[in-house]
């Protein structure tokens, strides 16, 4: 992408509206912009990283199995009325009257659309084990949406939704997506504590949330020191043979939510009891028969007899991951995204446009970059050195290659890592080993 076509309205003041660094960087790197309260347009590069981040989102979820379907937005309220939810959700659900006087509501979740489907679909336990899941925008109406896209009104989220035969089944369902939850966050750079968590609205009896540590967040834990030492589980952890032992070793150490937690019963004491403020990135539930009992997902069990499903939900806020992964990775200078989900790899900075050699190297960098399939940011506009890399380390381009007459006459460029600020040369002769190197990785 050229600079000069590009739509980055960036901002050199800090607006006041913003409370917190990654809204106030999303402001000012061009990501997001308000269209009402707790309500965002997402600009080009705001959406690019929206985008990476439900990639890695959906691909964790396609490693266990789960599969994607796309529900509405729209809901009828008819099957919130069999629930029993329509009157208890109270004012966060946003209701709709349609121009038949037909009561809809904008999803808040999506349990009774998902059991529903099952409930009419499904019939046989052979149809089971089943994990559905969609990335799809909710709409609640926070009393008080803040902090940018981290409490908005509306949101992107990731829920699915498991249905099994009996409660072994559900458990199992529970820790592959425990499993899953970790190591998604893990490729996004962060260090999610799974803490176990009140059910609240949803129900039921078990449930973990995950917790990013950041002092703007809006959840207390407390937990065991030993957890934030934990590694998260790699892409070759197998989800079958592995999985047991990996949730026993989450789970063996103390982590809990404000609500949950309870001194007396606490067994860590000094050092290792970390205590800190957090931000929920996710929240996972086993239920049982909550909705599948008055939605009527009820099946045929292997010996004939009728069996109300098993299931559980689980949410993460894609949204909402964008102002974490900043919150937990910026400087004085702006954003330093982690390389996987950052909006581009490279920066490609020309310091003196209109010079015929910088603009020739520029160029073949570009061109080489894009052949390689390295994602390229390419500032070719005709402004001052400083602006330049000032915008690059505040969009937060992990690599950033310079290119200028100094440089050239001795036939080199200039790299900088964003995250440490390191710099060094390399030989014009070696940037396509380079290239090569950033495509690999
Ligand atoms: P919270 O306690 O933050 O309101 P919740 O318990 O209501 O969250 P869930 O219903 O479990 O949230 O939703 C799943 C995930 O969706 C949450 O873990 C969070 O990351 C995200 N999420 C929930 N509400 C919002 C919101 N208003 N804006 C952005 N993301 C949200
Ligand atoms: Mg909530």
């Amino acid at each position: 992408m050229r600079r000069t076509r590009l739509f980055l309205p960036t901002l050199k003041e800090t607006p006041a509206e913003a409370q917190i660094v990654s809204h106030r960087l999303m402001l000012r790197a061009g990501l997001v912009r308000q269209s009402a309260a707790g309500i965002y347009t997402w600009l080009p590069v705001g959406y690019r990283v929206l985008r990476k981040i439900e990639q890695i989102v959906r691909e964790e979820q396609d490693c266990t199995g789960a599969q994607e379907v796309l529900m509405p937005t729209i809901q009828s309220a008819d099957i919130w009325q069999k629930s029993g939810r329509y009157d208890d959700y109270g004012k966060e659900m946003l209701r709709i009257t349609d121009r038949h006087d037909r009561e809809i509501l904008y999803g808040p979740t999506a349990e009774e659309v998902i059991t529903d489907i099952v409930a009419n679909e499904i019939t046989s336990y052979r149809d089971l084990p089943k994990n559905l899941y969609n990335i799809q925008w909710k709409f609640r109406d926070e009393v008080r949406p803040r902090f940018g896209v981290m409490r908005g009104r509306e949101f992107l989220m990731k829920d699915n939704y498991s249905f099994d035969l009996d409660k072994a089944g559900a458990v199992h369902s529970y820790n592959k997506m425990f499993l899953a939850y970790l190591r998604t966050y893990s490729r996004m750079g962060l260090k999610a504590v799974p803490t176990a968590a009140d059910t609240g609205p949803i129900g039921g009896e078990l449930s973990h949330e995950f917790i990013i540590l950041a002092d703007t967040g809006e959840s207390e834990v407390f937990c065991d020191r030993a957890l934030l030492e934990l590694p998260a589980p790699g892409p070759d952890v197998d989800y079958e043979a592995d999985l047991q032992p990996l949730v026993d070793t989450w789970t063996s150490h103390y982590a809990a939510t404000d609500e949950k937690h309870d001194a007396d019963a606490c067994p860590l004491s000094g050092d290792q009891l970390v205590t800190a403020r957090g931000i929920e990135v996710g929240h996972i539930f086993y239920f049982g028969t909550k909705y599948s009992q008055p939605l009527g997902a009820i099946i045929q069990g292997p010996d004939g007899q009728q069996v109300t499903l098993e299931m559980g939900s689980y949410g993460i806020g894609v949204s909402r991951l964008v102002g974490a992964i900043i919150e937990a990775s910026h400087d004085d200078d702006g954003i330093i995204w982690p390389e996987s989900v950052a909006p581009w790899t490279v920066g490609l900075i020309n310091l003196k446009v209109g010079d015929a050699d910088c603009e020739a190297t520029c160029e073949r960098i570009y061109a080489a970059l894009q052949t390689a399939g390295v994602e390229v940011l390419y500032d070719d506009r005709d402004e001052r050195a400083g602006g330049k890399f000032a915008d690059m380390d505040l969009v937060g381009i992990p690599w950033q290659l310079t290119v200028g007459p100094r440089g050239l006459k001795d036939g080199k460029i200039e790299v900088k890592r964003r995250a440490d600020g390191e710099k060094s040369e390399i030989a014009l002769d070696d940037v396509e080993a380079w290239i090569a190197e950033r495509a690999a990785s």
